[in-house]
């Protein structure tokens, strides 16, 4: 339990120390593909809420991406029915598409290979605008607090971070996401065990989950919420974002994963510009129909 609190109050004073280094400043951007609303068990934001802040900062469209969970273990198992999660974001779409704010119904899916033909089944009777396919820790994983340390010991690097890049791979080769959400998400569980600093010199490591997603055309996301965590940086961080765009990568996403309003667009600026510091001209996106392309010209530096 200690554990627990302690990391959390760790990371409120990077998120802290972030907003007073500008990272939550207001932005003019076009696109944040990745949110949570009270439709998420472990978020509390109000839609209405960040709709507000994506008038006021210049955010022209929003993806609403709450959790849906297959694993009867997993927090969002059951939490919220697809019913009101549409109505919610589908209303406040006409509300607010007045005043030049788009909004889509997206969903961000937790990815376990053993429930890979219940998450097929139920995307074909549950569309969406855009899904996110994320592998998530489980209440069994080596990488819980309870778990980590022993786990960790005596393994090479690879075989640490071996247990969630498979599940990854498997999320991008079941074809069934637009993108993987932040796809080394495992690095916020390994800190102080493995650091960020670690896994960016074995990029190699990173290759063959890249591979599967180049191979499927499952979009790479540069997910913001790394940058008020523990590790500080983006998932994945800068380098592995220009080795995807080296290993011929082309689809690339963007999103702040906010839970909370006032994470609302935090680091957004700054994975947009590692975005287009990789050579990324447009973001990878769905409405709908098929994947379109939202330039990410005009970036302020
Ligand atoms: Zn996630
Ligand atoms: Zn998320």
């Amino acid at each position: 339990m200690s554990d627990t609190r302690d990391r959390a109050e760790i990371e409120r004073e990077v998120f802290l120390a972030g907003t007073a280094a500008g990272l939550a400043v207001p932005v003019s951007l076009p696109l944040d593909a990745h949110l949570h609303t009270v439709r998420s068990p472990d978020a509390n934001a109000m839609l209405e809420a960040y709709c507000v802040l994506a008038v006021d900062r210049g955010l022209a469209e929003l993806a609403i991406t709450d959790h849906v969970d297959f694993d009867p273990a997993m927090p969002a198992y059951g939490f919220a029915s697809f019913a009101d999660r549409e109505r919610d974001v589908r209303e406040a779409a006409k509300r607010w598409a007045p005043q030049g704010l788009a909004i889509r119904f997206g969903v961000e899916i937790t990815y376990e290979r053993a429930y890979e033909d219940d998450i097929r089944g139920w995307l074909k009777r549950h569309p969406h605008d855009y899904v996110i396919g994320s592998v998530h820790i489980s209440a069994e994983s080596p990488y819980k607090a309870s778990n980590v340390a022993s786990f960790v010991a005596g393994k090479r690097l690879a075989d640490v971070v071996a247990p969630y890049f498979d599940e990854v791979i498997g999320a991008a080769h079941s074809g069934l996401f637009d993108t993987i959400g932040h796809m080394d998400f495992v690095k916020r569980y390994l800190v102080p065990h493995v650091l960020p600093a670690d896994l960016a010199k074995a990029p190699e490591l990173y290759e063959p989950v890249l591979a599967a997603m180049i191979d499927t055309g499952t979009a790479l996301e540069v997910n913001a919420s790394g940058l008020r965590q523990l590790p500080r940086e983006t998932y994945p961080a800068a380098n592995i974002v220009a080795r995807y765009r080296e290993l011929g990568g082309r689809h690339v996403a963007v999103g702040s994963d906010a839970h909370r309003t006032e994470w609302f667009g935090y680091g957004l600026a700054e994975a947009y510009r590692l975005a287009s510091a990789a050579g990324f001209a447009a973001l990878a996106f769905r409405r709908g129909a098929g994947r379109v392309d939202v330039p990410i010209s005009g970036l302020k530096r």
